[in-house]
């Protein structure tokens, strides 16, 4: 329909300079501009059918190339996450998807018809007028691609480094905001301030430097646009004084020109714009490349558990090899006892609930839960067994409800409400104002410490695990909550095989066993009276 336009358009001016005094022939110049009418707006009209068409592919590819990345980033290992940077992570999240609706809507439905358009520019100027245009016209599509091509390679390079620096930018004010209560702390407004604006200044820079690299770039393609135009144009008038040419032809060339004009800077605006989004879903590839540390057996089976005694057997773990951190230890817990490790600050204590939990494989030495080495079960089946309460307790930015329920989100309200009963929390949530449905804020920072403690063992409770791993479970609680905690969970634990993690021996008097633990190496091994001679 597109290239029918200028041909109606030339053919109706000359239908019109023919014009005789007999009004009956001006029904051919009359069907001819009808006809250009009805081609532009097939155009047109085609043009919004096929982008209505490609929105649902589009935004489908979209939402499942989003979820892959997501899930990814569920998958990988504990330590990727400790060294993540979230603020840059989710721009590059955030560019990388926008990318990918770029590249698929333009490379699938606008490359190949304009490439298409302006193959048949070409041969229809061949056709219909002699080659010295043709000839023009392949020259201006030369220069032009070359030009925009080398310009544009250039501009990536600036494009890449904008890219770093919204990345700090984003990482900058993430971390920042993060940090809000330090910030006010240490009064640091205005350090902070600056060091965003540091972020953001580096950001202007290449932002302003690819700004003015697109305005050379658009100059230049419109010079060689121009310098073709008159060339053709000129040719065109010297056409027209022989005879050779009409009206309508002249007015065809232009038409042509300027249609062809319209492709090809879209077709620079579109390499420019897959170039961009490339490197932009390139760093989100990367994050996709990024492997994970602790794998699954090839052929793991499902942990199956029937008394939960576990054993660790010359177990040693470094985060770095530069220093040691867990030193060969080795002890056994018996089906549903309750064994205590107690040492020290950095003693090594909650890394070995790490281990146990597989965040990280030991680098010697191995786990076993009735017999079944934890290294060669599914990570899945594993951790569906064990609840963790940990030392910090992170909640997510939603109503205490959803937060105790999130131990496992099928439970019925009776349960929840249960769990919260034995962590002494239901009377506390019932006295607010607005109970089960209050917003704990972001990371839980609108409960007390005690509190948060409280909803991690409500939702550890309400998993229903063969095996508890408290961190300092009630480290935040005060002496009489504590104590009543305790008394519940010691209750509870009764049935279930637990490991118990402490700094005083005051608070694991009726465990099982206790393992003192100092620099990572087990140096006593008793039970409460044992030690307390000691
Ligand atoms: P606390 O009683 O203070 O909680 P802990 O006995 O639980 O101490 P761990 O958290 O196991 O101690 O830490 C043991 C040592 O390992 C510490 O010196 C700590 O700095 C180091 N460590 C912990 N996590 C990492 C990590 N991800 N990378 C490197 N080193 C780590």
């Amino acid at each position: 329909a597109n290239v029918s336009v200028p041909i109606f358009l030339g053919k109706a001016v000359d239908a019109l300079d023919n014009l005789s005094a007999t009004s009956l022939i001006l029904i051919i110049p009359v069907s001819l501009i009808a006809a250009y009418g009805i081609a532009r707006f097939l155009h047109v009209g085609f043009g919004e059918i096929r982008d209505a068409l490609f929105v649902k592919i589009g935004q489908n590819a979209i939402r499942r190339a989003a979820l892959k990345v997501f899930n990814h980033l569920h998958s990988l290992s504990l330590k990727f996450h400790l060294n993540r940077q979230t603020g840059a992570l989710s721009r590059i999240i955030d560019r990388g998807i926008g990318g990918i609706e770029f590249t698929l809507r333009f490379v699938t439905f606008n490359v190949f018809p304009t490439l298409l358009e302006i193959i048949l520019v070409c041969i229809i100027l061949i056709n219909l007028f002699n080659w010295y245009y043709s000839f023009i016209t392949f020259f201006i599509i030369l220069f032009y691609v070359i030009f925009t091509f080398t310009v544009t390679e250039w501009r990536v390079k600036i494009r890449k480094k904008m890219n770093e620096a919204d990345n700090i930018r984003g990482q900058k004010s993430i971390d920042s905001l993060l940090n809000f209560e330090t910030v006010k702390y240490f009064n640091n407004e205005e350090y902070e301030s600056l060091r965003y604006d540091q972020a953001l200044e580096t950001y202007e820079k290449f932002a302003v430097k690819s700004a003015i690299s697109l305005t050379l770039l658009n100059a230049g393609q419109a010079i060689i646009i121009s310098i073709g135009m008159i060339g053709m144009m000129v040719l065109a008038a010297y056409q027209i004084q022989d005879g050779t040419m009409s009206i309508g032809d002249f007015i065809i060339v232009n038409t042509y020109l300027i249609q062809l004009a319209i492709p090809l800077n879209f077709i620079g605006f579109v390499y420019w714009q897959i170039k961009q989004s490339l490197v932009d879903m390139e760093n989100m590839f990367t994050l996709l490349k990024e492997t994970t540390e602790v794998k699954d057996k090839p052929n793991a089976k499902d942990l199956n558990i029937s008394n939960a005694s576990i054993s660790f057997q010359n177990v040693s773990f470094n985060y770095d090899q530069r220093r040691k951190i867990i030193k060969n230890i080795s002890f056994e817990i018996l089906p549903n006892q309750t064994v205590a490790i107690v040492g020290p600050t950095g003693a090594g204590k909650s890394t070995i609930s790490k281990i146990f939990f597989r965040f990280y494989d030991p680098d010697t030495g191995a786990i076993f839960i009735d017999e079944q080495d934890i290294s060669k079960v599914t990570q899945h089946s594993l951790r569906q067994q064990i609840a963790v309460v940990p030392q910090d307790t992170v909640l997510f930015n939603d109503t205490l409800y959803y937060n105790i329920a999130y131990g496992n989100p099928i439970a019925a309200e009776k349960e929840v409400f249960k769990v919260a009963k034995m962590a002494q929390l239901h009377n506390f949530i019932e006295s607010l104002p607005d109970g089960y449905e209050t917003i704990v804020g972001e990371r839980g920072l609108k409960l007390s410490g005690g509190e948060k403690q409280r909803v991690a063992i409500a939702r550890a409770l309400l998993k229903k695990p063969k095996i508890f791993f408290f961190d300092e479970a009630t480290s935040s609680l005060d002496t009489k909550t504590e104590k009543e905690i305790q008394n519940n969970l010691e209750e509870l634990s009764k049935n279930i095989t637990t490991i118990v993690i402490a700094h005083r021996l005051s608070t694991v008097v009726n465990s099982n066993m206790i393992l003192v633990l100092n620099k990572g190496e087990i140096v006593e091994r008793g039970n409460h009276k044992d030690l307390l001679e000691l």
